[in-house]
């Protein structure tokens, strides 16, 4: 039988690509607080808010019963709410904690018991090259990011002995909804400071994800693997 693979925030950007790219080699069930289109590559999928604990519990049961077990977690759900620090209210904070961070503990956690049955567990979270290196405005965002990083290497740690690989892909800029409302001119100062001179496609991430997900990528965990052009090296001389 195929792996079975969840991945959060499915109806869009980099997850709508990770369920087209993974359902090549597991059977996917697409998680997001939005529908999908009825063409959307996902074997199933269900409407769920990652910050609903219970929620979150109910529909991996459900996957789990369904399917005998959950093999893959990918969690990309995620949301921005940029503002500088000082003006940062404090449910601007909350809220991109809660989702990108605590959301993601919530379905991770919902599926220990299955990932660590599983003969090929794998956890990938979607961070960002903020969480390394900071970004104006986003205190809460690069903070949210950095801790999936603390938060894959502990996992790592804890799961070694079963087998489970856990790592973390950190994109730089990604042609998404969520790069949309950037002005051009920002996109075209950050494509400036990209060695590799473009902006990332939804697909770059994907292949990434695919190979930690992959039989050959069994002795990787604990990594953080940037796809972002270089941008994190600076820009070319
Ligand atoms: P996107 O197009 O906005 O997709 C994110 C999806 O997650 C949306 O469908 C969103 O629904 C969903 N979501 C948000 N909060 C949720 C919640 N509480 N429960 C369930 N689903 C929820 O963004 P993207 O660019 O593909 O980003 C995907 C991931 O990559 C994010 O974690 C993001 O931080 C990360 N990333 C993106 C870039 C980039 O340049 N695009 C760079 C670095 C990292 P709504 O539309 O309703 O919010």
């Amino acid at each position: 039988m195929r792996p079975t693979a969840v991945v959060t925030g499915a109806a869009s950007g980099i997850g709508r690509e990770l369920v087209a790219a993974l359902q090549h080699d597991a059977w996917v069930a697409g998680l997001d607080r939005d529908p999908v289109d009825d063409d959307s590559p996902a074997a199933v999928h269900f409407r769920v808010d990652v910050t609903d604990r219970n929620a979150v519990g109910d529909v991996i049961d459900k996957i789990a019963d369904e399917r005998g077990g959950i093999d893959w977690v990918i969690c990309a759900a995620g949301i921005i709410r940029d503002r500088v620090s000082w003006k940062m209210e404090g449910d601007e904070w909350d809220d991109v904690i809660q989702v990108n961070l605590t959301g993601a503990f919530n379905v991770v956690r919902a599926s220990l018991a299955m990932l660590r049955r599983s003969r090929a567990g794998r956890v990938v979270f979607i961070g960002s090259i903020n969480g390394t290196r900071g970004g104006f405005g986003q205190a809460n965002y690069a903070a949210s990011k950095a801790g999936l990083v603390g938060l894959a290497r502990s996992l790592a740690l804890e799961l070694a002995r079963d087998g489970v690989t856990v790592n973390v892909v950190t994109p730089g800029f990604i042609e998404t909804p969520m790069t949309r409302s950037i002005p051009r001119e920002a996109l075209q100062r950050a494509i400036a400071r990209t060695p590799l001179g473009r902006m990332g496609l939804p697909e770059d991430v994907a292949a990434a994800v695919r190979f930690l997900c992959s039989e050959e990528s069994g002795f990787v965990t604990g990594v953080v693997l940037p796809v972002d052009g270089g941008q994190l090296l600076g820009a070319t001389p």
